[in-house]
């Protein structure tokens, strides 16, 4: 017998969803539906409670070396460079990021992102080829400017950085 392991109503082919209907058992449609609204509820306050208890952590361990290694560690990860790379070492981080600031603008690298901009995109990545920029510049850069003319442009994203004009 095709029943409803919750409410125990016949199955038939209205009151259930073709997959449950073919697996001949689950739950009706209805009490899959009351407890996925009831689940979302409580998952969506358990979200709420558990983010407002650990905000200030996080935003204490967001302004925190280790979060930005780990942020470019990701960013490499994401290029695919093998872990051989001296890219990878924490004292080529250090000395990227002892100045605090962006190539182009020389505005302050934000702590939540920043991006490694490849100078010349045809090279790979190699430690000469790579300028700490900020997510603004490195997105303006893309595939619209050159090194050179993004250099052409520092001294007016300095200014826009700084409000100046
Ligand atoms: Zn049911
Ligand atoms: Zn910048």
């Amino acid at each position: 017998m095709l029943k409803c392991y919750k409410c125990g109503k016949r199955f038939t082919k209205s009151n259930t969803t073709p997959t449950t209907f073919k697996r001949r058992k689950g739950w009706c449609k209805t009490c899959e539906k009351e407890y996925r609204v009831k689940n979302k509820e409580r998952s969506r306050l358990y979200g709420l409670e558990y983010y407002s208890a650990h905000q200030s952590e996080r935003h204490l361990y967001q302004q925190t070396f280790p979060y930005r290694h780990r942020t470019l560690k990701y960013f490499l990860k994401k290029a695919k460079i093998s872990r051989s790379n001296p890219l990878w070492s924490l004292n080529f981080f250090v000395g990227l990021l002892s100045f605090n600031e962006c190539h182009y603008c020389l505005g302050p690298l934000h702590s939540k992102g920043y991006a490694l901009d490849k100078v010349d995109p045809e090279k790979s990545y190699l430690i000469s080829n790579i300028v700490p920029c900020c997510v603004r510049c490195n997105r303006l850069k893309l595939n619209h400017f050159s090194y050179r003319e993004m250099m052409l442009l520092a001294p007016i994203l300095g200014q826009i950085q700084r409000k100046e004009i």
